[in-house]
């Protein structure tokens, strides 16, 4: 039987993946001008670092997870996301004795059982950012506005940016005692999820995916009629921040966040030419988190970006033009007795820099013509007989079409001459 990849995983080939490497060096760049440094973590972590970090009510630690015994009777869990293995990287080295705050980003698979459709994959791929050690409104403006450059360097047409203050332990507790009072006559009204959480997690109702229950609710009562001054404050100062920037946002009554350790600023894009799957990424302050996780009580911010969505809006704006691996020299040899030869020149060339490929396949001359095509070589080199005797190779210009008796001796400065003349003329 023919052994296939799991469901809800797929293999990026190289046709992709050289969208996959573009689309990652503009974002890590743009994170680098931003003064973001990588972190890697461990893709597997203890089962209970997401109990305790994602919160063991939300729909991922309830019902997502990939979570198996090792051989020494551990559980163990392929990480849903990265922010609680960040918090988790920032405790276990006490970094919150150092420097603050501290800025990383990251990227890399994350994994979902959940059921695969178009845009939602089990192993799929996320980008974000985690900052810890700043309280400042200011802050959470700068996440904003990174996430917005990013988008911004990709192309991504018309991002909409929905943000909301999900207040603080605070001021919730007044909120979430209003909402249960005005949930409850409407209760038969809604659907049977938010009939079970209404009184238990009131908030979850307002971010329901189901649209009866969301033109129940239009009226509800809001977040932003019960903060405290301090939240007031905070919110206002990001929304100023932000307007300074040149970064335009829709404040979004319903945006929220289910679990306490979240405080003041959420954050939402939206790509609304992507339909069901429009959202493409999101995040917030977490002020609780770190200790929640077991550290002292450090603030904490940061967004996650759903990669795959990404490229889906990369093409939704036709950005993601063809982009193909071009070589920059291709070696054909007149004859099979020329290949030793190849191979030392094949190398030579790359070893000064120069991207080089040879024929394997004891192809004809013109069929090594025809790969070195396909292969979008810039340069054609070829050796026989008489280049060999005399001590030159003959080299044709992909594009110009020109050809050339380049001597072998300083051969490797003429060829880098041709191909940064090419590169001139390109533009
Ligand atoms: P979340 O961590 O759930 O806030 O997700 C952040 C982003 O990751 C989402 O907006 C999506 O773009 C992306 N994402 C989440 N789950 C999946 C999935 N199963 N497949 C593909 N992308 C996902």
């Amino acid at each position: 039987m023919q052994i296939k990849a799991p469901r809800g995983t797929y293999d990026i080939l190289p046709e992709q993946s050289i969208k996959w490497q573009w689309m990652e060096k503009i974002i890590k760049d743009t994170a680098g001008q931003f003064g973001y440094q990588e972190i890697r973590t461990p893709v597997f972590e203890h089962t209970e670092l997401f109990e305790r970090g994602v919160g063991e009510t939300s729909d991922i630690v309830s019902k997502e997870m990939y979570t198996f015994q090792d051989k020494a009777g551990r559980s163990i869990t392929l990480r849903p996301e990265a922010t609680a293995s960040c918090v988790r990287a920032f405790i276990e080295h006490g970094l919150y004795n150092g420097l603050l705050p501290v800025k990383w980003y990251y990227s890399g698979p994350m994994f979902r059982y959940d059921r695969p459709q178009t845009g939602r994959f089990r192993q799929f791929h996320q980008f974000g950012v985690e900052v810890f050690g700043s309280d400042n409104s200011l802050l959470d403006a700068e996440v904003i506005i990174l996430m917005m450059e990013i988008f911004k360097g990709l192309g991504i047409k018309e991002p909409e940016l929905h943000i909301n203050s999900v207040g603080c332990p605070s001021c919730r507790p007044g909120h979430r005692q209003e909402l249960i009072d005005y949930l409850t006559p409407l209760k038969d009204k809604l659907c049977k999820d938010c009939q079970q959480r209404y009184m238990t997690n009131p908030l979850r109702v307002l971010d329901c995916k189901n649209q009866s229950c969301h033109q129940t609710i239009t009226g509800h009562p809001t977040i932003a009629d019960s903060l405290c001054p301090a939240c007031t404050r905070h919110y206002e100062q990001v929304r100023e921040a932000l307007s300074e920037n040149g970064v335009a946002y829709i404040h979004d009554n319903n945006l929220v966040r289910g679990l306490d350790y979240y405080t003041n600023t959420a954050f939402e894009v939206h790509i609304p030419g992507l339909g069901a799957q429009s959202a493409i990424g999101g995040g917030g302050r977490y002020n609780g988190l770190v200790k929640e996780c077991g550290g002292p009580d450090v603030p904490g911010i940061g967004f996650a970006l759903g990669m795959e969505r990404i490229l889906l809006a990369m093409e939704a704006s036709g950005r993601l033009i063809e982009r193909s691996a071009a070589l920059d020299v291709f070696i054909i040899t007149m004859d099979d007795k020329f290949s030793r030869h190849a191979l030392q020149l094949t190398n030579k060339i790359r070893q000064s820099g120069i991207s080089a490929d040879m024929d394997y396949n004891h192809r004809s001359p013109r069929a090594q013509m025809k790969f070195a095509d396909k292969s979008n070589a810039k340069v054609v080199i070829m050796i026989g007989e008489e280049e060999t005797e005399k001590g030159f190779y003959l080299v044709r210009n992909m594009q110009s079409r020109e050809q050339y008796q380049i001597d072998q001796e300083d051969f490797i400065a003429k060829l880098q001459t041709i191909l940064l003349k090419n590169e001139e003329e390109i533009g």
